[in-house]
């Protein structure tokens, strides 16, 4: 009984993580962790226990990030390790070269950092993969006060969208993946949660849910109009906040403003 048990879960070892440990290169455990975290969140699957996520096949195991890092650093040949991208000829697609030093993610870096100037008027960020991706803020530069919430979430979108376009690469090559594509999926899904948010401004979704509040525990899910303001509308460069909490935020951020889309 219990040998079939063990035969129908998969369990994820972190010492799978890449095939550049050799070379020091970023874990895989170290650096998906803010590209998942949200997802992993919003899943209810805590991070610390992604990495011993039982995965039953079967099991819708598409709903399960460990079972996706599970398939993306088992993959069977040599071939298999290389860049999808046309411009990266025989490059190993490490996690430093897919989420930083491959040209389609380097122009999306230098979108984002362009986008944070023109929104805080601070200097750009360096692009380094200690600040970028494992958020080491050790170095010279820092978000400016008040800032640290924008920083972090358009920081994990852009994270997230290279990591999606990166296996959207890989599954359907004949479909080159562009950096203005990528922007633009940055650009969409910070409006998805900025509309998420403000909807937390004006309701409390516990009241709506057709459930008992009391079971739905966690944070608090109500957000103030004082706290969306300073996450997202500072100077009002990417949204504003409407006359009235019924109505939408006003959107600013497009494929045009503050930077144009990467090509
Ligand atoms: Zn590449």
């Amino acid at each position: 009984m219990e040998t079939a048990k063990k035969q129908r879960t998969t369990r994820i070892n972190p010492r799978w993580c890449s095939p550049n440990d050799a070379n020091k290169d970023y874990k895989v455990m170290e650096l998906l962790r803010p590209a998942v975290l949200g997802c992993c969140d919003s899943l209810g699957v805590h991070w610390s226990g992604a990495w011993s996520h039982s995965v039953r096949p079967g099991s819708r195991p598409e709903a399960s990030h460990g079972w996706r890092v599970h398939r993306h650093i088992h993959r069977g040949t040599p071939e298999s390790h290389l860049c999808p991208h046309a411009a990266c000829q025989e490059q190993l697609a490490t996690l430093s070269h897919v989420m930083l030093s491959c040209p389609v993610s380097q122009a999306v870096w230098h979108w984002f950092a362009a986008t944070w100037t023109a929104v805080t008027q601070q200097p750009a960020p360096a692009l380094h993969a200690d600040l970028l991706l494992a958020d080491d803020r050790r170095g010279p530069w820092q978000p400016a006060a008040g800032l640290d919430s924008l920083w972090q979430r358009l920081r994990l979108l852009v994270i997230t969208q290279l990591w999606d376009a990166y296996c959207r690469a890989r599954s359907r090559p004949e479909q080159p993946t562009q950096p203005a594509h990528i922007a633009a999926r940055v650009i969409s899904a910070a409006r998805i949660q900025m509309r998420r948010d403000w909807l937390l401004v004006g309701s409390d979704i516990r009241l709506r849910a057709g459930v008992l509040s009391h079971w739905l525990g966690g944070r608090q899910p109500t957000m103030t109009a004082e706290a969306f303001q300073s996450r997202w509308c500072h100077e009002e460069v990417l949204c504003s906040r409407p006359a009235e909490v019924t109505e939408p935020p006003h959107m600013h951020w497009t494929a045009a403003h503050p930077v144009p889309l990467p090509r």
